[in-house]
């Protein structure tokens, strides 16, 4: 069992020899062949996993492979939903490691900061978005965010997310007209546990996804 069971590219890999993770952790090790071969996926995975870098670094690998081009302010390539600001921001640090030393730029957004601090930002150019889903749809209302090239979509803590009440927003910012159809776009859920709800919204916003409890 290696990082080297799949390849990602070489901008990953040595991103990946930097951190000095030297093997993939359960979750990894199942997730990122999946999410590689560009199946939704529903994973249940507790936090200290490692479920964190199971989504990011196949997420960086395609869009290193697709191409990465300029970042567009406001219009993100990659959404990844998080519960808090604290997870979002691990989250970010986390990108920021993963895309050392490439074209990627990754931005966060989350409530009870400054939002014009934010908004510039993003102004800067985006490509992979961690964002709260409060202060997400507060910057969709202000027009600051398009969705229209999402391709690669994260719901991080589902379940917490929903304990937290974030159901509306988050069906909001997915559901929302110019937000790439589920089967488009390619959707991966994570969460600690499975409950009738997030079993819901896994049907609503998963395509014939695969099923991983680690
Ligand atoms: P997470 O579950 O994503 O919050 O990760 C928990 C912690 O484990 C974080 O501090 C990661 O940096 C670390 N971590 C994740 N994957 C690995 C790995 N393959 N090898 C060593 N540490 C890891």
């Amino acid at each position: 069992e290696s990082f080297q069971d799949v390849d990602m590219g070489e901008i990953v890999m040595s991103n990946i020899a930097l951190s000095r993770y030297t093997r993939p952790t359960p979750v990894q090790k199942y997730a990122i062949p999946i999410v590689k071969s560009k199946r939704d996926l529903m994973a249940c995975a507790q936090t200290g996993s490692g479920k964190t870098a199971a989504f990011l670094l196949p997420i960086l690998s395609q869009i290193y492979c697709e191409g990465p081009g300029e970042a567009v302010s406001h219009y993100p390539i990659s959404l990844i939903l998080a519960p808090t600001r604290e997870l979002a921001l691990q989250i970010y640090d986390e990108s920021r490691k993963f895309s050392y030393r490439s074209r990627v730029r990754p931005c966060v957004v989350y409530g009870g900061a400054d939002i014009g601090q934010q908004m510039r930002d993003l102004e800067r150019g985006c490509h992979l978005l961690v964002a709260t889903p409060g202060r997400l749809v507060d910057m969709m209302e202000r027009g600051k965010i398009g969705l229209d090239y999402c391709n690669y979509l994260v719901l991080d803590e589902a379940d917490r997310m929903l304990d937290m009440g974030f159901e509306p927003q988050i069906r909001r910012i997915v559901e929302q007209d110019t937000m790439p159809h589920k089967g488009i776009r390619q959707t991966m859920m994570f969460s600690a546990t499975f409950p009738k709800e997030i079993q819901i919204l896994a049907r609503d916003f998963l395509e014939e996804y695969i099923f991983l409890a680690v």
